[in-house]
């Protein structure tokens, strides 16, 4: 935590930090600003303050965090049906480009009841390490033993970045491991660098409802800490020639301390749609005009033996359901072909199958922002031209 310090022998008692403050937390007394408790040190008024009266400094007593001491890059091993989740080997390969940049090692944490098997696995998909958390009573992912497992694992060695998946377990278990070490955390990042200049992560992620990308950093603090989608890096291809050291991590009872018991795991009734792991969307939007015409998307992408994606827009006309969204509040996806049929190209949903290989867009205006990221443009009535591509399908021309 930083504090807003005034240095009042060259305060001019302006009052133009008093106009910069967005929570009304100044106020002039005898000339001078005062900060009041709704100050959120946000550091608005250090930017106004034209003499450079108002400084923002590190809290008192608080030494500077030595980064130095940081080092390594660590994926947090998530695993389903006793293999790594998909998004795993995406941040092995994000993690690895990291880790190849700033010449530091590529760890995994791989934490269960006798999940060693995989680290071979894990090791030719980039990683140099395993660190191995085994005990019966971290069978399931439990938010408590697995966030003491990892903090304790984290105070011995010190990693200077730790990737989780942006699934459930990761949303879940990140931000607890951050507050438990004070550190910070990007969720939802589409994007990681290393900043040239200062070593530190830049986290991008959408902002401001899409409309801008927001690199995030995380200067004073160590770990930094980012959930990223599944979906935005691509596993680098298995490699067995690839030699790692697997190193156990000590579970004392203490950390295994929990006020949950998985009883079961029951299936999440309804559709079920695996748009992350397809390997063709079609995909359909506003600009198809009914449910009845959204049933060609549907059927064009059986044909292809494909998965059903969706926009926004085609989900609140109640066409489809949620689970189809693409986007930056759906899901994102780099399937190896995307049809976008009568979707307009808004950035929020861009932010979610620009990463595919192939895109082919078809929309009545040629001037649609779909066209700046389609391989293949198609100018045209979406419905009008689903049918031929379906009747050329079905006629196996
Ligand atoms: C915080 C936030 C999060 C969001 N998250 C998402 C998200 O995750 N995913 C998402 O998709 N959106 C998201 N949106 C909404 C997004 O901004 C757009 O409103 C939405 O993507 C538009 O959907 P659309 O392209 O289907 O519809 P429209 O923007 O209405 O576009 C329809 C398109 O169809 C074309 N068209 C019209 N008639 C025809 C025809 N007969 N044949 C062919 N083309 C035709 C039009 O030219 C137009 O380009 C979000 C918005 C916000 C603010």
């Amino acid at each position: 935590m930083s504090q807003i310090k005034l240095v009042s022998d060259r305060c001019a008692g302006c009052g133009e930090c008093i106009a910069a403050c967005p929570y009304n937390a100044v106020a002039l007394e005898n000339g001078l600003p005062v900060f009041s408790g709704a100050c959120n040190l946000c550091g608005a008024c250090v930017e106004a303050c034209p003499s450079g009266a108002i400084e923002r400094l590190a809290a008192a007593g608080k030494p500077a965090v030595d980064k130095a001491s940081y080092r390594d890059i660590w994926v947090f091993a998530e695993t389903r049906d006793g293999q790594p989740a998909k998004v795993v080997l995406q941040l092995l390969a994000a993690g690895r480009s990291l880790a190849d940049q700033v010449g530091q090692q590529l760890c995994a944490v791989l934490i269960g009841d006798n999940p060693g098997g995989l680290a071979e696995l894990l090791i030719a998909h980039g990683a140099d390490r395993v660190l191995l958390a085994e005990h019966p009573a971290l069978a399931a992912c439990r938010d408590e033993p697995y966030t003491a497992v990892l903090a304790r694992a984290v105070n011995q060695y010190r990693p200077s970045i730790i990737l989780f998946g942006a699934t459930a377990a990761g949303r879940s278990l990140a931000p607890r491991l951050a507050a438990r070490l004070r550190t910070g955390l990007t969720a939802d990042c589409t994007g990681l660098e290393i900043d040239p200049v200062s070593g530190d992560l830049l986290q991008t992620r959408p902002a401001f409802g899409g409309n801008i990308m927001a690199a995030i950093v995380t200067p004073n603090h160590r770990p930094q800490l980012a959930t990223v989608r599944p979906g935005v890096f691509k596993p680098l291809q298995y490699d067995r020639s690839r030699q790692g050291e697997v190193t156990r991590l000590a579970v004392s009872n203490g950390l295994l301390a929990a006020r949950t018991e998985v009883l079961g795991f029951t299936a999440a009734g309804g559709e079920s749609v695996s748009l992350e792991d397809a390997t063709v969307i079609v995909a359909g939007g506003r600009g198809l005009g009914s449910a009845e015409n959204f049933e060609l998307v549907k059927e064009l992408a059986s044909l292809l033996g494909g998965a059903v994606g969706a926009s926004r827009a085609a989900v609140d006309e109640g066409w489809i359901s949620y689970a189809h969204q693409v986007g930056q509040t759906g899901k994102t996806v780099s399937p190896r072909l995307f049809i976008a049929c009568g979707i307009s190209g808004a950035i929020q949903h861009l932010v979610g199958m620009q990463g595919s290989e192939v895109i082919v867009a078809i929309n009545k205006n040629p001037d649609a922002p779909i066209f700046k990221v389609a391989t293949y443009g198609l100018v045209g009535d979406a419905a009008t031209i689903l049918k031929e591509l379906i009747a050329q399908l079905r006629s196996g021309s």
